[in-house]
């Protein structure tokens, strides 16, 4: 579960990490008193203005509608009303959000760390995250933070440095020293990163969580060393040892497909292709989209039902795929093992029937228990459904209809 900027800095800094201070707002008037209270607890007269996106790249991403930057510098509280008006409610683009862009709903108001001047500071880049071959958590950093990082690794891999940590004894204080050193620091910056990296990894350890990405990590112009950015990935599967975060979604920022299939229990992930499928069975899923690729489509999403195909579920699934206008076919492949064909048969029909007309083929690919009973219901019910009993069959009947 990836959460804000805003909530990943609170978590921070219940770990300790030391973080750019900030305030979130939902409406300009609102950044302005934000700014304000942020000013009674920090002494900050210059702010930045950030866009809470699921997404990076804000600070040089552009809002389609205003042409500000999704990050921007307030010199004074005067200015910061002007530029919230400028991000919220606008669709902010970036690297990473697509030509779509994403709509912002809330800024952050941060003090300007930066502040008095830019020359005495340095950024650096620090995630933590999982090595899978290793079964080790490791510590990423680089001398040359605040850009994308992507380009760093390409044009100067040399510049990204790698610490594995085992997970048994946690971060050891000789690796701390290590990369501070190797981050070109001494004096009181060089005790600040040890404090700043030994808190982070705490923290990624202690949320369960997948990814933690500070980019940039800050050495102010006093030598103190804190957090201006933050992703955070929540481990999905941990997330029941952590009640409270389920606070922390925002389900305006994911796929509102994928947030209505979740309510169904049901495995979505939306693709783009124009083909839907819906699949028991996460290996026949695979199986399903290769299909589609060999007869020429390509799959809209990944569908899998699970084990209990029923009419409800079944109609949840049309009515889901349907949602996407790319959709030129549906292919649906159940094997009947636990479940009965006859069965999956009936529900399609009842579903088909309670959705009303479907303007598109479908075609219902059903194999295993009671499968030609299956097959006659479909046959007979009058309905312009396809069905098929090999997956060959299915895969000409893709061919056919999409030709
Ligand atoms: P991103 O573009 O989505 O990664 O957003 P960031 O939070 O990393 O901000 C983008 C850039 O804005 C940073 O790399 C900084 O260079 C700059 N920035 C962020 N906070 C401040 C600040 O307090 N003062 C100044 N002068 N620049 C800042
Ligand atoms: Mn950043």
């Amino acid at each position: 579960m990836n959460i804000h900027e805003y909530q990943a800095k609170e978590i921070l800094k219940s770990f300790g990490v030391a973080i750019q201070e900030g305030k979130v707002a939902r409406t300009p008037k609102e950044a302005v008193d934000q700014a304000k209270a942020l000013t009674s607890e920090t002494g900050t007269e210059w702010y930045v203005v950030k866009a809470q996106i699921h997404a990076g790249g804000r600070g040089k991403g552009v809002v389609k509608e205003t042409g500000s930057h999704g990050v921007v510098l307030a010199k004074g509280i005067d200015k910061v009303e002007e530029i919230a008006k400028g991000i919220l409610g606008g669709v902010l683009v970036t690297k990473q959000t697509g030509e779509t862009g994403k709509k912002v709903n809330q800024v952050l108001v941060a003090q300007d760390v930066y502040y008095p001047g830019e020359s005495a500071t340095a950024e650096f880049y620090m995630s933590v995250l999982l090595n899978r071959q290793t079964g080790r958590n490791v510590i990423m950093y680089s001398t040359e933070g605040g850009m994308d990082i992507e380009t760093v690794a390409e044009k100067t891999p040399h510049l990204i440095f790698k610490e594995e940590i085992d997970p048994k004894v946690g971060i050891q204080a000789f690796q701390a020293r290590k990369i501070a050193f190797n981050l070109g620091l001494s004096g009181k910056a060089f005790k600040e990163m040890i404090k700043f990296v030994t808190a982070l990894y705490s923290a990624y350890v202690g949320t369960d969580s997948s990814l933690f990405e500070i980019n940039p990590v800050l050495k102010t112009s006093d030598d103190r060393i804190i957090a201006v950015d933050a992703k955070v990935n929540l481990d999905d599967n941990a997330l029941f040892r952590h009640p409270s975060y389920a606070e922390l979604r925002d389900i305006t920022e994911e796929d509102p497909a994928e947030v209505e299939a979740g309510k169904h229990d049901l495995n979505f992930i939306k693709l783009e292709g124009n083909v839907g499928c819906m699949v028991n069975g996460a290996g026949l899923a695979m199986a399903t989209m290769d299909i589609i690729k060999l007869s020429g489509g390509d799959p809209a999403n990944f569908l899998d039902v699970g084990g209990a195909a029923n009419a409800k579920t079944v109609e949840a699934g049309f009515r889901i795929i349907l949602q996407d206008p790319n959709v030129k076919a549906i292919l649906l492949n159940i094997f009947g093992g636990i479940v009965r064909c006859d069965r999956v048969a009936a529900g399609v029909v009842e579903a088909y029937k309670s959705i009303g007309e479907i303007n598109i083929p479908v075609i219902v690919r059903l194999q295993g228990t009671n499968a030609e009973e299956g097959k006659e219901l479909i046959d007979n019910s009058g309905l312009k459904v396809h069905s098929a009993i090999t997956l060959q069959e299915a895969a000409n009947l893709v061919k056919e209809v999409m030709a």
